[in-house]
C-alpha cells in the first residue's frame, strides 16, 4: 500500500492551533487513511540537509535549511490508496498566493514558500523520504499515529488562529520597500504571540525572521 511522509513545518506547529486545524481537516478529507507513527522534533542540521537534498543548490536551499530548524516540526506517515497525490490536492500548490483558498496552504499559509507542510511528491521519493527519517529521526511506524494526532488535535484545536490575514498584510507591506526590517519583524513576533503558547518571543521572532525571509527571495529572484 502506498504511503507518504507529512511533516508540519514550524509554522504550522509553533502555531499549534494551525497544526491542529491542519490534521483535523487532513483527517476528514482522507478518512480511509492510515497514519503511522508520529514524532515532534527540532530537525538537526545533518537531517535538514538530506530530506532537502533535492533542492541543493537551488536560490532557496539555504533559507529551507533555516526555515526547517526555526521550530519543532510533526512528522508522520500516511498510508492509502494513491495517498501521495491525495495528501498534496488536500494541501494545495506550493506558494500560498497560488493555492486555492479552500486548501490548507491556501487558508493557513502565511505567504510564498511559508506553506505549512510538506508532503512527499511522488511514490519513490516517498519511500526515501519515509527511510531517512526512521533512520535519522527514529520515526516509528509500529506507532499508531492515529491517537497521537487525534491527542494533538484535542489538545490545540480551541487554541486561536487569528494572526493569518494581518501577517499577511504586513508582508506585503514589507514587500513594497523591503525597509524597516526590524519594525515588521516585531509586529509579525507581536501577532504569533497569541497563536503560539508553547513558544517565547525571542523563538517567535525567529519565526517572523524565516517569514520576512522568505519575502526577501521574492526580492531577489524572479519567482
Ligand atoms: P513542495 O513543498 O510543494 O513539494 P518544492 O519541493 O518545490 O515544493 O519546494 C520545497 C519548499 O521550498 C516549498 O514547500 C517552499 O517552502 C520552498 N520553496 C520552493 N520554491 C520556492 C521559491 N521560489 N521561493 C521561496 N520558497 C520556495
Ligand atoms: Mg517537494
Amino acid at each position: 500500500m502506498e504511503q507518504t511522509l507529512l511533516i508540519l513545518k514550524p509554522d504550522a506547529t509553533m502555531r499549534r492551533g494551525v497544526g491542529a486545524a491542519v490534521f483535523e481537516q487532513i483527517l476528514n478529507a482522507l478518512p480511509d487513511a492510515k497514519m503511522k507513527g508520529f514524532l515532534e522534533i527540532a530537525v538537526p542540521f545533518h537531517l535538514a540537509e538530506k530530506h532537502y537534498a533535492v533542492h541543493e543548490g537551488k536560490f532557496f536551499y539555504p533559507w529551507l535549511l533555516q526555515f526547517i530548524q526555526v521550530g519543532n516540526v510533526l512528522a508522520t506517515v500516511l498510508e492509502g490508496e494513491d495517498i501521495v497525490a491525495r495528501l498534496r490536492e488536500v494541501l494545495g500548490a506550493t506558494f500560498v498566493e497560488k493555492a486555492s483558498p479552500d486548501s490548507l496552504r491556501g487558508k493557513y499559509g502565511i505567504v510564498g514558500g511559508v506553506n505549512v507542510a510538506h508532503a512527499s511528491d511522488e511514490p519513490a521519493n516517498a519511500e526515501k523520504e519515509i527511510a531517512l527519517w526512521q533512520k535519522e529521526a527514529q520515526l516509528d511506524l509500529s506507532q499508531d499515529g492515529f491517537e497521537a494526532i487525534n491527542a494533538y488535535i484535542a489538545k490545540w484545536l480551541e487554541t486561536p488562529i487569528v494572526a493569518t490575514e494581518q501577517i499577511r498584510q504586513i508582508c506585503q507591506d514589507y514587500a513594497r520597500e523591503y525597509l524597516n526590517r526590524d519594525i515588521y519583524q516585531s509586529e509579525i513576533t507581536e501577532l504569533l504571540i497569541e497563536e503560539c503558547p508553547d513558544w517565547m518571543e525571542a523563538e517567535l521572532s525567529t519565526l517572523a525572521n524565516a517569514i520576512l525571509g522568505n519575502m526577501d527571495l521574492d526580492r531577489d529572484s524572479d519567482r
